[in-house]
């Protein structure tokens, strides 16, 4: 599933829309997160527009256009935007396509949890998804005060915390284990037992570990490409996910994974204390 670091690749390979006009719209008129579909009539409104942005808050994409609307974009698990030349042959799952003169935006889906949607400029924010988002991870610097504030409220695990897209935006199951790894905190511990050290290295962590993935093109599990088909290569660098049994990069203990709310999780047993 793309996190922030993958979405972020995505938007700076988007680059090259930025300047096209929206030439034409084709949706699949088939549903995608939650059954929604693309709002056609109001995409096909855009014909005409210029983008002239495209901006990135946690995991969704906004391309902004000349015109009083934005085109909102989340991935989902499968999603993929990319740009093709008119010519290309169109991949199975395409759901939406905008003309750009003789090259195309499209969004491709397999498994239908993405989001395409048009939002009123400057109403961003009012949109259910962005709503509920707390501080971008990599945009804005991480308040340690209100972290931890946060935390003592929480009475959570710390596993749940960082993945809570309200406290942080943007922070994934991959990158939750990574930034709890490097900050040496066991994903169980409770957040009001946080201590301000520990937020401290829990807030410098995460920006660390989603820096990283950004340099490396973002992590490719299964199927995530930036908008020019290029797979990331963070999968190589990860220090614990999806690394059970192998030696901690650190302490060389093996490293374990367990299942916390449903979703796989990794640690160092020695080295990440309770
Ligand atoms: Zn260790």
């Amino acid at each position: 599933m793309p996190e922030l670091p993958e979405v972020e690749t995505v938007r700076r390979t988007l680059a090259p829309a930025v300047g096209g006009r929206i030439s034409s719209v084709w949706t699949s008129g088939m549903g995608l997160h939650m059954a929604r579909k693309p709002p056609r009539g109001k995409l096909r409104k855009l014909v005409g527009a210029q983008i002239t942005a495209v901006r990135r808050h946690g995991k969704y994409l906004l391309l902004d256009t000349d015109h009083d609307a934005a085109i909102l974009v989340h991935l989902g698990m499968t999603g993929r935007l990319r740009i093709h030349g008119q010519a290309d042959p169109r991949a199975t799952h395409t759901h939406v396509v905008l003309g750009l003169g003789p090259r195309e935006l499209r969004f491709v889906d397999a498994r239908r949890f993405g989001q395409v949607d048009v939002v009123a400029r400057g109403q961003e924010r009012a949109h259910p998804g962005l709503a509920v988002l707390g501080p971008d991870a990599l945009d804005e610097a991480i308040d340690v005060a209100a972290l931890l504030a946060t935390a003592k409220d929480k009475r959570t695990t710390l596993k749940a915390f960082v993945l809570d897209q309200g406290v942080i935006a943007g922070v994934g199951n991959i990158y939750a284990s990574e930034a709890l790894w490097r900050a040496r905190l066991r994903p169980t511990l409770r957040t009001h037992k946080l201590t301000a050290p520990a937020a401290q290295r829990l807030a410098a962590a995460i920006r660390e570990v989603l820096e990283r993935a950004l340099d490396n093109g973002g992590t490719t599990l299964s199927d995530f490409v930036d908008a020019d088909g290029t797979a990331g290569e963070n999968a190589d660098y990860l220090w614990v996910y999806d690394r059970a049994g192998h030696p901690c990069p650190r302490c060389q203990a093996t490293i374990k994974r367990t299942v916390l709310q449903g979703r796989a999780t990794y640690y160092c047993p020695t080295c990440q204390t309770a």
